[in-house]
């Protein structure tokens, strides 16, 4: 883990262009060590795209990415960021314990510790009860909470989660965004959260980052309603239902579907 006071991402000036397209055009964005930044924009705009140029799976076109202060190679190879998908994408021959061990066995740290670990995280996860169970015995919801545990297990500085909660019936998708928001004042981690939910992108971010059509722009940046995450206090899962009810949220839900409106236009 780093000591330095680097921002948890720096792009400054992305594009990415595959052939003929235009994915994403002169993305300037900066994440600070802890916060919490959602992003929104069309199908198509170039979201997932700028995902994987952090996490060191595409190369830009031109223009610079940083890490914690690192190249995105050298930050891969280090562990700083963990990554949840759509899909849970979870070995099905391995226990829950084993799949969130797995990015510690590939970086060689020991079985003892890492038992620890995956324990620690289940715990964390509230999935304590069913180290030892398969990856088809859970719920969908459970399922992403295993893979939300195992993209904790180097203790990242920073989470790139892509629609993580996109495949997830909407109770069970507000009950993991609490948990989320939770999880992330816990360990502290900036993240990274690509959604097409507004309320999703509102209700979790300290900014909401607005996206337009291809090429993927970024056309507005609105203060989203992560409660209380100056606060030290451990999350009340009530906190997140208040927060769904307020008129601050409503107010920021109306900006952002505004910002994407005029994002069209443009
Ligand atoms: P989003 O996640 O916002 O829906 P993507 O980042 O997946 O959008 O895609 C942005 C654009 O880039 C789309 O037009 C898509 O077809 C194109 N694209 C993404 N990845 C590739 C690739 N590996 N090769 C060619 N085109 C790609
Ligand atoms: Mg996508």
């Amino acid at each position: 883990m780093s000591t330095s006071t680097a921002a948890a991402v720096e792009l400054a000036g992305v594009e990415k262009t595959f052939g003929d397209v235009h994915a994403l055009s002169g993305i300037d964005l900066t994440i600070g060590a802890g916060e919490f930044v959602s992003m929104i924009g069309p199908s198509g705009c170039g979201k997932s795209t700028l995902l994987r140029v952090v996490a060191d799976l595409e190369q830009p076109t031109a223009g610079t990415v940083a890490i914690g202060g690192k190249s995105p190679h050298q930050a891969r190879l280090d562990q700083d960021y963990g990554i949840a998908f759509q899909q849970a994408g979870l070995l099905e021959w391995r226990t829950v314990a084993e799949n969130v061990e797995l990015p510690l066995h590939v970086h060689g740290v020991d079985k003892v510790q890492r038992r620890a670990r995956a324990a620690e995280l289940l715990e964390l996860v509230g999935l304590a009860d069913f180290a030892a169970s398969r990856p088809s015995q859970l719920s969908g919801g459970m399922q992403q909470r295993v893979a939300i545990a195992r993209a904790l297990a180097p203790s990242p500085r920073l989470l790139l989660m892509d629609e993580p909660f996109g495949a997830l019936d909407e109770m069970t998708r507000e009950r993991m965004q609490a948990e989320l928001l939770r999880i992330a004042r816990e360990t502290g981690a900036a993240v990274l959260f690509v959604t097409h939910s507004i309320p999703e992108a509102v209700v979790l971010a300290d900014r909401v980052v607005i996206m337009s059509p291809r090429p993927g722009r970024i056309t507005e940046i609105v203060a989203g309603r992560r409660p209380g995450a100056a606060a030290a206090a451990d999350l009340d899962p009530d906190e997140v239902d208040d927060v769904r009810e307020s008129g601050a949220f409503f107010a920021a839900i109306t900006a952002v579907r505004e910002a994407l409106r005029k994002g069209h236009e443009l």
